[in-house]
């Protein structure tokens, strides 16, 4: 029997994962707070631990977690700029991430945002149930013939690229990795960055948070984005500097701004906070503007990314237990 500590546990999550493990011989140890370096005695006695986007791995908690014996940090989510690898390897733990949940997911998500925003479904929704019928500031565009911009086509970029060319949208995109021939199969043209913020009418996020892409948006991109354009996050909240951020909203300069994500989201998203008075002054002025529209990290959450992260993790322990190679592509080194 191996055991496994599941941190900032959901009633999702416990579900899944027990759904995944069948009869494996997995005694899960659910809780609901986040690990880090304060709370990592309460891994003692776990073979591994199972770690979301919020939890903090760096050396002082990974240190910790070494002292008590764990080998493996299961990590339920693609993006892995919360865990210091450098020190895991010291350490001797091994780290795997749930690399290849379904993209669709995000990408949709992303869509749905984009949907929302441009023809104002959030306000229309919120009038109607107040008997509200009046049209007044309802006007959207038309995405069919303007301009996407992806910033970052892996899996997660290709897929927003094909559902916006769906639309009749001309895409063009921009990563350090170019894919020449699916740009060629698709009808995407890279361009430099520059070029990808002065020609969108929409620009979408798809990268992993590195410290190359922090502030990637920063007010330099900001200005040179055109007047009315939608920016779409639903990658890391510090890929975007949300002090400019706001002063691009302010200004009127940008249309509108769909985040999924939020450059101080640790400790605030995924938490019930209604009611208290929210602490974060920037969020707060965010959640004013008409034009932006915040969903709080949920891109991911679909029954079927649910499932292939929870059949991944679940592999991944019982290789552990079995002494088995990890499944391919999900080890962080
Ligand atoms: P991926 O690794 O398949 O693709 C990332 C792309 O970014 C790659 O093509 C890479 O070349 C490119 N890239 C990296 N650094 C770059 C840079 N400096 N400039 C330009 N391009 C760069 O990742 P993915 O599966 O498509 O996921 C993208 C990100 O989405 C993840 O890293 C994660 O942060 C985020 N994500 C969010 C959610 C959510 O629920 N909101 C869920 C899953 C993933």
């Amino acid at each position: 029997m191996i055991t496994v500590a599941v941190y900032d546990t959901k009633p999702y999550d416990r579900v899944s994962l027990q759904k995944a493990a069948k009869d494996a011989e997995i005694q899960w140890r659910f809780l609901d707070f986040r690990l880090m370096a304060e709370t990592a005695p309460s891994a003692a006695g776990s073979d591994a631990v199972c770690v979301f986007v919020h939890d903090p791995l760096d050396r002082r908690c990974l240190e910790a977690l070494a002292g008590q014996g764990v080998k493996l940090v299961v990590l339920r989510c693609a993006g892995f700029n919360n865990v210091d690898l450098v020190a895991a390897k010291e350490l001797k733990i091994a780290v795997t991430r749930a690399a290849d949940y379904s993209p669709y997911a995000v990408a949709e998500h992303a869509v749905a945002l984009l949907l929302t925003l441009n023809r104002k479904i959030h306000r229309a929704y919120n009038r109607v149930r107040d008997q509200n019928f009046a049209l007044a500031g309802l006007v959207g565009f038309d995405l069919h013939g303007k301009t996407a911009g992806i910033l970052g086509t892996g899996k997660i970029g290709k897929i927003a690229a094909g559902i916006l060319k769906g639309f009749g949208m001309r895409v063009l995109a921009y990563d350090t990795f170019p894919q020449a021939d699916w740009a060629k199969s698709c009808g995407v043209e890279y361009v430099d960055i520059d070029v990808l913020a002065r020609e969108s009418d929409v620009l979408s996020l798809h990268l992993p948070l590195t410290p190359k892409t922090k502030f990637i948006i920063h007010r330099g991109t900001l200005d040179l984005m055109k007047a009315g354009a939608i920016l779409i996050n639903v990658s890391r909240g510090k890929l975007v500097d949300t002090a400019a951020l706001i002063d691009a909203l302010k200004s009127g300069k940008l249309g509108g701004v769909a985040l999924d994500v939020y450059e101080e989201e640790e400790g605030v998203f995924y938490e019930d906070l209604s009611g208290m008075v929210l602490q974060d002054d920037e969020l707060a002025r965010l959640l004013v503007f008409p034009n932006v529209l915040v969903t709080a990290h949920q891109a991911f959450l679909t029954e079927e990314a649910l499932s292939d992260i929870s059949r991944v993790t679940v592999e991944n322990i019982m290789a552990l237990a079995e002494g088995r190679p990890f499944v391919k592509g999900t080890v962080l080194e």
